[in-house]
C-alpha cells in the first residue's frame, strides 16, 4: 500500500454533491483539494462495468492531467429486487435527453420499477449505496477502497439535504433518510472514529487509515 505524502490532491469529480462530501471528509486531515471541475478537466467516459473500473478511469485521468495524486469516487444505489440496478448506471437513470440530470425523475423510475415487482414492504425494498474510492498517482499506481451501507428505498422522498437519491434511502437502524440528515450525521465519521455511516465515509475511513495513517 502506497502512502500519500502530498497535502494537495485533486478530487476527480464534476459532481458538486460528491465534491462537497469529499471536501468535508478530507478537510479535517489538512488537505487542500482542488476538483476536476475547478480545473476544467474534461470528464472521461465511464466505460467500465464495475464501480472499481469507473473509479480507476476517473482518478487516473485527473492524476495524469494534473501531475498530482487524484481521488475519485464511483458510486451508486443497488436495489436487491431490481437485481442490483441502477448500480453503476445510477447517474444515467437521472439523465434527460438534453444531457441535464433530474434526480426527482430518477427516484420515480426506481419507485416505478419496485412497484412493478410488487415490492411494497421495507424488507422487499432492500438496497445499498456503494462507493468505491480510487486514489491514483501520475505514474499510474492506484489504490481502491469500497464502502457500502445497507438500507431500504422509501416512498415518497423525504428531506432536502445531501444530493442524488438521498431522499429515498433510509439506512438500516435509522428512522430518517439521508435526505433528512445533516452532512455530519450522514457521514457519521471523523478522523479517529471507529465507525462510519455512509458508503462514502466507510470507503473514506479505509482510505484514511491505509494511505494517511489517520
Ligand atoms: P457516478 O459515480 O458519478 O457514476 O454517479 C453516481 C450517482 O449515484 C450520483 O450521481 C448520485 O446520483 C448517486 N449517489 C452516489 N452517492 C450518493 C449519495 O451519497 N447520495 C445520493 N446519491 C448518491
Amino acid at each position: 500500500m502506497r502512502k500519500l505524502v502530498d497535502k494537495t490532491l485533486v478530487v476527480a469529480s464534476h459532481n458538486a454533491g460528491k465534491i462537497r462530501e469529499i471536501r468535508d471528509l478530507i478537510g479535517p486531515l489538512g488537505f487542500e483539494a482542488k476538483s476536476a471541475a475547478d480545473l476544467n478537466f474534461v470528464e472521461p467516459d465511464e466505460t467500465g462495468t464495475t464501480f472499481e473500473e469507473n473509479a480507476r478511469i476517473k482518478a487516473l485521468a485527473s492524476a495524469r492531467a494534473s501531475g498530482l495524486p487524484a481521488l475519485s469516487d464511483d458510486s451508486g444505489l443497488a436495489v436487491d429486487a431490481l437485481d442490483g440496478a441502477p448500480g453503476v448506471y445510477t447517474a444515467n437513470w437521472a439523465e434527460r435527453e438534453d444531457g441535464s440530470r433530474d434526480f426527482a425523475m430518477a427516484m420515480e423510475k426506481v419507485e416505478k420499477a419496485l412497484r412493478e415487482k410488487g415490492a411494497t414492504t421495507p424488507e422487499s425494498r432492500a438496497a445499498r449505496f456503494v462507493s468505491v474510492l480510487c486514489l491514483a498517482w501520475p505514474d499510474g499506481h492506484v489504490e481502491l477502497f469500497r464502502g457500502e451501507v445497507e438500507g431500504h428505498v422509501v416512498w415518497p422522498p423525504r428531506g432536502t439535504s445531501g444530493f442524488g437519491y438521498d431522499p429515498v434511502f433510509q439506512p438500516k437502524g435509522y428512522k430518517t433518510t439521508f435526505g433528512e440528515m445533516s452532512a455530519e450525521e450522514k457521514h457519521g465519521w471523523k478522523p479517529g472514529d471507529a465507525k462510519a455511516l455512509s458508503h462514502r465515509a466507510r470507503a473514506f475511513k479505509l482510505f484514511a487509515e491505509t494511505c494517511l495513517g489517520a
